[in-house]
């Protein structure tokens, strides 16, 4: 089957979670499908097969586990980017706009320096707030991002568009 089948069959949607009136698009499904994975993992890597990338940057939590399966195809180090109070070093931290509020993101300090590499991770993206926070830490670090990628894109809720705003390359494989 198409990529494009094998992944939006493997992702279980939960309406009204986490509350009313919201789709949950969940992805524990797909990582629990070994095939699915794969070709995931494989379709984000691709383009980069061949170039140098210093550092995958995952965002707490489920761009942990395709940032490090990435990291290790790319042979690239991982750096988390994680909810603020978490990372036992010196950080930086940028508030990012939620659906409803604020919240804080963080980075260690020295996790990129200038100049490096970098590809954004993350499941989904939707508004794009989640990561618009994770490019400013990035771009405050001097990170060159080469690309933010994402498994699943929700376009009506703009993300994609904020992160290009930004001057962003953004990869995702479904809407
Ligand atoms: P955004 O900041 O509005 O783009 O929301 C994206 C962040 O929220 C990502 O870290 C996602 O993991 C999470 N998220 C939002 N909606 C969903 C969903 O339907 N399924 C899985 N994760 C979601």
């Amino acid at each position: 089957s198409s990529l494009e089948e094998t992944l939006l069959s493997s992702i279980r949607t939960i309406p009204d979670y986490p509350k009313p009136g919201i789709l949950f698009r969940d992805i524990t499904t797909l990582l629990g499908n070994a095939r699915a994975f794969r070709r995931a993992i494989d379709e984000l890597v691709h383009p980069y097969a061949g170039s140098k990338i210093d550092k995958i940057a995952g965002i707490e939590a489920r761009g942990f586990i395709l940032g490090g399966a990435i990291a290790h195809q790319l042979s690239a180090g991982f750096v988390p980017i994680r909810k603020k109070g978490k990372l036992p070093h010196e950080t930086v931290r940028v508030a990012y706009s939620l659906e409803y509020g604020l919240d804080e993101m963080e980075m260690h300090r020295d996790a990129v320096k200038p100049g490096e590499k970098v590809i954004l991770v993350d499941d989904l993206i939707a508004t794009g707030g989640t990561a618009e926070g994770a490019v400013r830490l990035l771009t405050q670090m001097g990170a060159d991002i080469v690309a933010a990628c994402f498994i699943v894109d929700l376009p009506d809720l703009g993300g994609r568009a904020k992160l290009e705003a930004l001057g962003v390359d953004v990869r995702t494989l479904i809407a």
